[in-house]
């Protein structure tokens, strides 16, 4: 089981360091657990986290090692800093910022390639469910994953994302087992995941762990997603 905690753009790195110093001291024995703060933030949670079990992440990556790329971090960087792995293919990158399947692929080759763990990506909108087309989307999203031992996918339905609207279980569950089908890697559940709602999604038998964006932000909240996941 793996919970991974999305920042997105919140914390710097003084909130981060707080953050850290206070996750340091709650109790995630047991579980595997990554934050992905913004990359401003990186140094900070590796150094704070370092001889614990809680892993940093960041939360994309750029394919090339180094060149003309203005804004973007590549895995070798991340690499040198103690970054254990990226998010790839966020559906906010895909929404605002131009991702496309092919960019993630590439992404996602890359960091493998340096060594990096990914948690890659996917899932439909609320247009694509309603019109039938969730297995045509993830069948192409997921097409592009190289099988490889440092990859896990989360499928993120965009609809459920900051929304409140967590997927059913069952939901939930057909979705993983239809990624699990194309693809055999641990599949994460990402979509307005909060403690009331963790232990009944963590517990479906395709769910291996989540992906939490706003209830990651909060030390209390994230730790008790993480605690949920071990009575699941
Ligand atoms: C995310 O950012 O990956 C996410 C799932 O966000 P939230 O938990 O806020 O829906």
């Amino acid at each position: 089981m793996l919970i991974a905690g999305n920042w997105k753009m919140f914390k710097g790195p003084a909130e981060t360091a707080g953050f850290c110093l206070e996750l340091r001291r709650a109790d995630v024995s047991g579980i595997e657990v990554v934050v992905c703060p913004p990359f401003v933030s990186l140094a900070t949670a590796v150094q704070l986290l370092a001889g614990t079990d809680i892993a940093v992440a960041a939360q994309n990556v750029h394919w090339d090692a180094d060149g003309a790329f203005t804004g973007e971090v590549s895995a070798p960087m991340l690499r040198e800093l103690g970054v254990y792995g990226a998010i790839v293919g966020h559906s906010e990158r895909r929404q605002y910022f131009g991702e496309t399947d092919e960019t993630v692929a590439r992404r996602t080759e890359a960091a493998l390639a340096a060594g990096l763990s990914v948690i890659a990506c996917v899932g439909e909108t609320e247009t694509q469910r309603e019109r039938g087309e969730t297995e045509d989307v993830l069948r192409r999203q997921v097409s592009v994953l190289p099988a490889d031992e440092q990859l896990v996918v989360a499928y993120e339905p965009v609809w459920a994302i900051g929304t409140g609207k967590s997927a059913t279980a069952d939901i939930a569950q057909e979705a993983h087992g239809f990624i699990k089908s194309l693809l055999d890697v641990p599949v994460l559940y990402g979509g307005s995941v909060k403690p009331d709602n963790a232990a009944e999604l963590l517990a479906q038998p395709a769910v291996d762990g989540a992906l939490v964006g706003g209830a990651s932000l909060d030390v209390d909240s994230f730790t008790a997603i993480c605690r949920a996941s071990i009575r699941s």
